[in-house]
């Protein structure tokens, strides 16, 4: 079976894009590890066009049945499968590779978005769930009562930090250079007697037995390090855009992201479409994944009936 397309991604990008080829009735087959996307993880979200509030949860669980609700004649989903290559076969046809099976199509849409960066020091791999963590919304009410460090000086490291403060005995950012967030929230937490925060710091280790029980950091231009003693590390260090599997088929910039025309979606390949986190445009939200995922695959199908 050659696919008239395959999509990757159950974000919002993806699913997006999946329910417009169904109901465009192209051939699609739609592959996804998971569903919801990145925002999966929050409490909250009031940005979601239509719905004032939501729990990421809530938006996968609706993401899936929507687009399941195509499921059939014109669309097949695989979920659970993670796309480690796709090869170029022929001029009009790319093969996809997932650990189980291949899959042929003429068209791609990527929606593979992106994951947290990981802290790459001694001892944080070994205590990831431990005590290191990358989701404070998910961990973070196991901190309650303990004192716990935030890595990380955008927003994302002050959200973190102002929900920690809800419930741990104090929460310490440490930042390696001044902190970015925006002023309202730096002013609002900073007012907080349980707030710390440590500027232009390295991290060098997180220490501990079983569990976490301490972060080692040096001031930049000093050469000696400190020790102190956390039960949590929060990281927020950033994204890395999820495009390995497609680094020597499509034009990546310097931070790995694919390279779109942001008025078609079109990366560098004819044929291969990209939308949402894991590309270059210049916004990263919900909305914004679904309705340049939308724009893809609207240029897709012209494309489709005047090549195939
Ligand atoms: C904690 C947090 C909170 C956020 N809150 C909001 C918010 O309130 N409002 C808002 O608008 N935005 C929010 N964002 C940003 C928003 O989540 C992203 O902009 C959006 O999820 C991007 O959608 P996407 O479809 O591009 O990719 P993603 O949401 O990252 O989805 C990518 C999908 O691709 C799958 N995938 C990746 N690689 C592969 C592969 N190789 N094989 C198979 N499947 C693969 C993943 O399993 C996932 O399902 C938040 C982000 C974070 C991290």
């Amino acid at each position: 079976m050659i696919y008239d397309t395959i999509i990757i991604g159950g974000g919002p990008g993806g699913v997006a894009a999946g329910i417009y080829a169904a109901r465009k009735r192209l051939r699609t087959l739609f592959i996804t590890k998971e569903w919801g996307g990145q925002s999966n993880v929050s409490e909250n979200i009031q940005n979601w066009i239509g719905t004032p509030s939501l729990s990421g949860s809530d938006l996968a669980q609706r993401f899936k049945e929507h687009l399941e609700s195509y499921k059939g004649e014109w669309l097949d989903i695989r979920e659970g499968l993670w796309v480690s290559a796709i090869h170029k076969k022929t001029d009009d046809i790319f093969e996809v590779v997932t650990g189980k099976d291949v899959f042929l199509g003429k068209t791609i849409l990527i929606a593979a978005g992106s994951s947290r960066r990981k802290l790459e020091v001694p001892g944080a791999a070994q205590f990831e769930n431990k005590g290191v963590t990358y989701c404070a919304s998910c961990d973070g009410l196991l901190f309650s009562g303990l004192d716990v460090a935030v890595v990380g000086g955008g927003n994302a490291g002050m959200e973190s930090a102002a929900q920690l403060l809800a419930y741990c005995k104090s929460v310490t950012l440490i930042t390696h250079g001044p902190i970015r967030a925006d002023a309202v929230t730096v002013e609002r937490i900073k007012a907080n007697p349980h707030f710390h925060n440590i500027e232009n710091a390295d991290i060098t280790e997180i220490t501990g037995n079983n569990l976490v029980t301490g972060i080692t950091y040096q001031i930049k231009g000093s050469d000696t390090p400190i020790q102190l003693p956390v039960r949590g590390v929060f990281v927020e260090i950033g994204l890395v855009p999820n495009t390995t599997f497609v680094k020597d088929l499509v034009t990546l910039d310097t931070f790995n992201r694919i390279v779109v025309d942001p008025r078609t979606q079109r990366t560098s390949v004819a044929g291969i479409w990209a939308a949402g986190d894991c590309t270059d445009g210049l916004f990263h939200q919900n909305n914004i994944a679904a309705g340049d995922a939308v724009k893809a695959l609207e240029d897709l199908y012209l494309y489709t009936k005047l090549h195939h």
